[in-house]
């Protein structure tokens, strides 16, 4: 069976194959860095790093490109209010979301493209489309007009043929009904961060950066452009129209989009305040093994509802496949290997590479896995598993952990924004020693109330003192 996604764009499921050789041209949209992002836009991104590593799986060498948002109206506001540069406010949050999508074990994108250091890039494809009759001016702002793009809807499959041409928005979200003429270059106001240009001083808009960076990594078409549902309409409809007018060239041959994760039904977002970060979850004690889990399992073109229930649940599944795989490691075994084992290895390497080259059906290949544990389970206590049939169990667990990567356990320490639990710094001996002198010293001199303290002092760094006959023992704890 061949790898097949489902193209938003044709809405059908189509053979995936990369335009050129072995390499996939992929581009993502990746965060906008003006405070911590929530596990919703991390189910978007835990979606795209399982995409990623399908395609690893599948033998395909990946060039990826997720840009960084680091300038546009939100981050400007709030850079503001702290009194901070844009700069040094957008490296918090740049940093922070780093940190997350490696303790949710996302691989890094071949490139990480930050919007301010690709502005010469913008220019030039702005410049490109004034010079094709694509744009116009006003105050100072330039503008796509949609109009002289006939294409336009054609991946949100809307039709905006009654559309009022030269209906502008400054903003760059807006919702389907407002098909506007949307802007490229916003002109300088107040001291907001500007940059000078030909077509005057300002900065761009949201939806050229994209197609700027896109094009200037991965050429005219990419393979795969991917994100959440909510960018179809306007952000991706405007890079197709932005790069096609451009190029006259298909921008992207395949759209990937994941559905949102919900919360009581509803969008996880920051506008309803009704998210939780990774942080939050840290903070209480979950493992990001067990979020990462939850987000990978529903398969990313179904909405996925989150619970505290979901998260235990997917933090047990994780306990019973670590506690396979310490049981066919550690378990005395018959010398061989069954036969009957192996086949029913291969056939479940056969299911999980069938659900997962079916648009990464996620839950189709987990059911192959857990089938298989529970079978393997049952030959273990039959006594039919034999001592080379570890190695099949091995193939299997390894095979699931490169797409879902969970058996490892994450060391606390390493967890981003929990507080570490304090240890008592290390104390070498002959500090100790030396500290048994004084409280002696110090109850011969009848100083109780230190030789208690020192005892206390050296039981907080673990060091556990005992009074014999023949002295003072010492022990750590
Ligand atoms: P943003 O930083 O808002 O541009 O979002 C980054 C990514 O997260 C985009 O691909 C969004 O589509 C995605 N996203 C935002 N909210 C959610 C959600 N509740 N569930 C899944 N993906 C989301
Ligand atoms: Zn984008």
């Amino acid at each position: 069976m061949s790898l097949r996604f489902y193209n938003t764009l044709t809405q059908e499921l189509e053979v995936f194959t990369p335009l050129a050789g072995n390499t996939v041209r992929m581009y993502t949209c990746g965060p906008t860095v003006y405070n911590f992002v929530h596990i919703g836009n991390f189910r978007t991104f835990t979606f795209q790093d399982i995409l990623r590593r399908w395609l690893r799986y599948r033998g395909y060498k990946l060039d990826h490109v997720m840009n960084v948002t680091d300038v546009d109206d939100k981050i400007i506001i709030n850079a503001a209010k702290e009194n901070k540069s844009i700069e040094d406010y957008t490296a918090i949050y740049t940093k922070a979301f780093f940190e997350d999508a490696a303790a949710l074990r996302l691989q890094q994108p071949e490139h990480v493209a930050p919007a301010t250091k690709h502005i010469p890039e913008m220019v030039k494809a702005i410049e490109e489309l004034a010079a094709k009759g694509f744009t116009y001016t006003n105050e100072g702002s330039t503008y796509y007009r949609i109009a002289s793009f006939p294409a336009y809807g054609k991946l949100s499959h809307n039709d905006f043929s009654g559309m009022r041409s030269g209906v502008r928005v400054d903003v760059d979200e807006y919702d389907k009904a407002d098909a506007r003429d949307f802007v490229l270059w916003k002109a300088h106001r107040n001291n907001e961060i500007s940059w000078d240009t030909p077509f005057g001083k300002g900065r761009p808009g949201w939806h050229i950066e994209c197609s700027a960076m896109a094009m200037s990594y991965l050429g005219e078409t990419l393979d795969i452009h991917a994100g959440g549902v909510d960018l179809i309409f306007p952000h991706h409809e405007n890079e197709i129209a932005q790069s096609e007018a451009i190029t006259g060239k298909p921008f992207a041959r395949h759209w990937l989009h994941s559905e949102h994760l919900q919360i009581e039904s509803q969008k996880m977002s920051k506008s309803l305040g009704n998210f939780y970060t990774l942080r939050d979850l840290l903070e209480m004690g979950y493992q990001p093994e067990a979020i990462r889990y939850l987000l990978a399992s529903v398969p990313y073109r179904k909405k996925l509802n989150f619970t505290f229930e979901g998260l235990k649940a997917a933090a047990k599944t994780i306990e019973r496949l670590r506690d396979f795989e310490l049981r066919v490691s550690s378990t005395k075994l018959p010398a061989g290997r069954n036969q009957a084992v192996a086949e029913r290895t291969a056939e479940a390497i056969r299911q999980f590479e069938a659900g997962m080259d079916d648009d990464l059906n996620t839950a189709e290949a987990l059911a192959a896995i857990f089938e298989y544990v529970r079978a393997m389970n049952t030959t273990i206590d039959e006594g039919y598993f034999q001592e080379e049939n570890r190695w099949d169990a091995a193939r299997v667990l390894e095979i699931f952990d490169c797409v879902f990567d969970v058996l490892e356990a994450t060391d606390p320490a390493k967890l981003p924004g929990v507080q570490a639990q304090p240890t008592a710094p290390a104390i070498g001996d002959a500090e100790i020693e030396a500290y048994i002198e004084e409280r002696t010293q110090a109850k011969k001199s009848r100083s109780f109330a230190r030789a208690d303290e020192i005892r206390a002092l050296l039981l907080e760094k673990g060091i556990v003192l005992e009074d014999t006959k023949e002295g003072v023992r010492w022990k750590r704890k």
